[in-house]
């Protein structure tokens, strides 16, 4: 705890390296790789996301797709300082389905989330932030154990088995998805919204 708290990884980077031989569940047979969080031991928030794409299947990194780079930017734009965030998912290996080539994103189930909490956990404990930021109903059920409804409350604070206060809205990658064009600029606008009340709860630093 006390090398993870003078910002060395500590046993933070211990639990990367066993989380890299999981099989809690059956996600990592067909994955490439365990996608771990990713940032600072003394993050002030830590953003959760629903599992790696694609894109960071192959890299092996947290948030290096499209929604992950549109979500760099609207920080950025709002000023929250990354070196003060840590990036994970609720689930650390990217569940899909083949089309041809393709790899289509396919949902977690609660069996799958269950089993994965057990990391997301050990980040919570170790990294002790002012806040979590559920981006999605996979993180919702993740950091409180419930299906809680994100349209509903979106923009509340609800609170996480570890006693971390978790700040509830969607994932980027539904920004992405909205098809026209004012709609989505509409969405951008009110997820920077709530971004910019995320830094107002960032204490530490
Ligand atoms: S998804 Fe999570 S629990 Fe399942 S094998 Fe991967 S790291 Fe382990």
């Amino acid at each position: 705890m006390d090398a993870a708290k003078e910002g060395k990884l500590g046993p933070l980077k211990t639990a990367r390296e066993e989380a890299a031989d999981c099989t809690r569940c059956d996600l990592y047979k067909n994955a490439t790789q365990t996608v771990f969080g990713e940032g600072g031991a003394k993050a002030s928030v830590v953003f959760v996301g629903e599992q790696p794409g694609d894109r960071e299947d192959i890299e092996g990194r947290p948030f290096v797709g499209p929604a992950g780079r549109l979500f760099d930017t609207i920080l950025e734009e709002t000023g929250i300082d990354r070196k003060k965030t840590y990036v994970t998912n609720a689930v650390k290996h990217f569940k899909f389905q083949s089309r041809g080539k393709r790899r289509i994103h396919s949902k977690p189930n609660a069996g799958e989330i269950r089993a994965c909490r057990w990391w997301l956990g050990q980040e919570l404990t170790m990294i002790q932030p002012d806040l979590a930021v559920a981006l999605g109903a996979t993180a919702v059920r993740a950091l409180t154990g419930k299906a809680l409804a994100v349209n509903t409350l979106r923009g509340s604070v609800v609170e996480s088995a570890e006693g971390v206060p978790v700040f509830i809205t969607v994932h980027p990658s539904s920004l992405l998805r909205i098809p026209d064009r004012e709609a989505r600029h509409t969405a951008r606008e009110r997820f920077a919204e709530d971004m910019r009340k995320v830094k107002t709860m960032m204490r530490k630093g």
